[in-house]
């Protein structure tokens, strides 16, 4: 191909290098700061808690666009400092680069109030705590007028007319409802994260909002102040979590030495469309983390049902020197030293939190003495470290039924009896002691408290169903939903332990096997073997298995090993197993489960249910799906409008 010939440089007008002037090097910092109303509110009450305040008037006209006037009670400003508020790269808040990397404060970079400034009409009244003076002063921005005024300690910043001198810029703004929700959104955030401050709303004139200060153990405040801001259903349908899993609920507020975690994140149910209640804190600072969402994701990946964006609100306090928050204008991206530990930290928080199937967690009921328990009253799923794998279990305690084998009920006898002792024992749920001499024969027995919170089976419906009854009411369980959990639980355990124990069958089940499925059985043979498939090639175009996982033992072992070959064919060889491992024993769970229309005997329905109470994630199915529902006897009487 011929080079086409360089054009010839454009002349420019050049012009000489001058320095800005300070206004417009505040509009241009304005530029990054301040967007839209709610950025002002933000920063505005980052001024106001780290003025110390215990309550903040927020009152907004015309979505913010007309007045945005931030009152506080906190120490206010000494009138000899007043002027210097205002000015660009002017700070209380540090003093020096090491201040920077120690920094408690909400805000350091002394540009926000400047900006604003630049592009609104602001007046500042306060009146510092300390003063002698009977009255505050009353600053205005633009001409620089300070007056004398009345005011108890504290202070109030107005902003007017936002982007009044910039036309360009105000154009951007959305109506005044969206920018009000924008606002709303902002003072939510900051509300989260200090349960101990009070907040009112106005907007118009109207009170939008007000959420009383709440004091307490940081989970107690944590939860009132949720339940205030986002509605209580958002509390009931929220597990509380911490890093480390044991921890001395008194030290959480405290500046840690080394990371902590803790808040609430809802149970996968409770997922929405959009991904608008995730509030992450970093310090008491509301960020947006990849590493952090990330963490979260990943512990939901396997409790989720499809697109669904999980909700929590989650606090991290780390040592100040281990973050920086000075890598975003606005501070809303931070960055840590260690990410991978606290990747980590999140994640197994998380996890655990959402380990514990529902069924215990309603019934085990906090104990005064354990703070954990106490610090989150009924939310807290006192039992939860008996089932998660990497906490100590308790010693002895009241275990669940003693659970029958599995596999020997779901079809034919296991040899490996064994395989099934290093299951989890059910949570240690305590019990109220069984009535005496109520005891019936009839078939199926009535409910009795001796068995656990899901209660006793009745009935299975439509070969679909397990009707059962417990405590609260009636209890429906999708029985392959359920089972497929158990079953990948088990699986996952065991490969974790490198102990996916084999069953050799007794004649070998031979297929025809496509080209593809030969060579994958041939380059995969280790993979097959750890995931504890045997598959030999038979002829060139047959392959044979000869042991399948014990607790698939009551599967087709031709489907199952194809739809395992098909899986291990999709996979890029480099990954092996290790990526995709919980995809591939979901996909085999899904072969091992009992399948729709297999009549069970109220036995193998009982164990199934006492299965399920001692499995992690069993109230989702691997795909998500709730695997069994509550009709309390409330709900029931409702239905027959008995007592009405
Ligand atoms: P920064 O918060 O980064 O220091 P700002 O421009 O937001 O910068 O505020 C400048 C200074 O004005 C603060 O450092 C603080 O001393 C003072 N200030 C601002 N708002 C308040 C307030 N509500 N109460 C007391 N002091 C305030
Ligand atoms: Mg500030």
């Amino acid at each position: 191909m011929s080079q086409r010939p360089n054009s010839p440089p454009k002349r420019v007008a050049r012009r000489p290098i001058q320095e800005l002037p300070d206004e417009l090097i505040s509009q241009i910092a304005a530029g990054e700061v301040v967007e839209r109303p709610a950025s002002v509110v933000r920063e505005l009450l980052d001024n106001a808690l780290d003025a110390g305040a215990s309550h903040i008037t927020l009152r907004l006209q015309a979505g913010g666009v007309r007045l945005i006037s931030v009152e506080d009670n906190g120490c206010g400003i000494p009138r000899a400092e007043l002027a210097r508020a205002l000015k660009r790269h002017a700070t209380s808040k540090i003093a020096s680069l090491s201040d920077l990397e120690s920094v408690h404060t909400m805000g350091f970079r002394g540009e926000a109030l400047a900006a604003i400034a630049s592009v609104a009409e602001v007046s500042l009244l306060t009146r510092a705590a300390e003063s002698e003076q009977p009255h505050g002063w009353l600053l205005d921005a633009r001409s620089g007028e300070l007056q004398a005024s009345a005011r108890a300690a504290g202070t109030t910043v107005q902003v007017r007319e936002l982007f009044f001198a910039t036309p360009a810029r105000r154009k951007f703004l959305k109506s005044d409802a969206t920018e009000l929700a924008h606002c709303i959104e902002a003072v939510r955030r900051h509300a989260l994260a200090r349960p101990d401050v009070g907040f009112a709303v106005w907007h118009d004139g109207k009170l939008l909002a007000q959420w009383r200060a709440v004091d307490g153990a940081v989970l107690d405040a944590l939860r009132q102040r949720l339940a205030d801001v986002l509605g209580p259903d958002f509390v009931q349908q929220a597990l509380a979590l911490h890093w480390p899993l044991t921890y001395d609920a008194s030290a959480l507020a405290q500046t840690p030495a080394s990371m902590r975690v803790w808040g609430f994140v809802g149970r996968p149910d409770a997922a929405r469309a959009r991904a608008d209640w995730q509030f992450v804190y970093v310090n008491g600072r509301y960020v947006r983390d990849k590493v952090i969402s990330h963490a979260l994701r990943s512990a939901y990946a396997d409790v989720l049902h499809g697109q669904r964006q999980p909700v929590y609100a989650l606090f991290v306090a780390l040592d100040p020197t281990q973050v920086d928050v000075n890598v975003h204008p606005t501070k809303i991206e931070v960055r840590f030293r260690d990410s991978r530990a606290l990747h980590q930290a999140i994640g197994r928080a998380t996890e655990a939190a959402l380990a514990l199937p529902r069924s215990s967690a309603a019934d085990s009921t906090p104990t005064a003495d354990d703070p954990v328990a106490t610090a989150s009253a009924a939310h807290w799923p006192a039992s939860s470290q008996a089932a998660l794998p990497f906490a100590a279990r308790p010693a002895g305690g009241t275990w669940g039924h003693q659970v029958s084998d599995l596999a020997a009920l779901w079809g034919r006898a296991e040899p490996h009896a064994q395989a099934d002792a290093e299951s989890p024992a059910a949570p240690s749920v305590a019990w109220a002691p069984a009535p005496t001499g109520q005891c019936q024969t009839a078939t199926p027995a009535p409910w009795t408290s001796e068995d656990g919170p899901l209660g006793r089976a009745l009935a299975q419906l439509h070969g679909v169903f397990i009707l059962a009854e417990n405590r609260q009411g009636l209890v429906l369980v999708d029985m392959h939903a359920a089972h497929e959990r158990i079953v990948y639980e088990r699986l996952k355990r065991q490969l974790a332990e490198r102990a996916v124990t084999s069953q050799a069958l007794l004649i070998p089940a031979t297929f025809a096997a496509s080209p593809l499925e030969v060579a994958t059985a041939q380059s995969c043979a280790h993979s097959l073997a750890t995931l504890g498939l045997e598959v030999l090639p038979f002829s060139p175009k047959t392959l044979a298995v000869r042991a399948v996982p014990s607790v698939l033992a009551a599967s087709d072992p031709v489907e199952l090993t194809r739809s395992v070959l098909a899986e291990l064919a999709r996979l890029p060889a480099s990954q092996a197993i290790e990526q995709a491992q919980n995809e591939l024993l979901a996909r085999m769970a899904c072969h091992g489960a009992v399948r729709a229309n297999r009549r069970l005997s109220s036995d193998e329905m009982n164990a199934l249910l006492r299965q399920m109470e001692a499995t992690e994630r069993s109230d989702q199915c691997n795909h998500g799906r709730p695997t069994w529902r509550q009709l309390d006897m409330k709900e029931l009487n409702a239905l027959f409008l008995r007592g009405r």
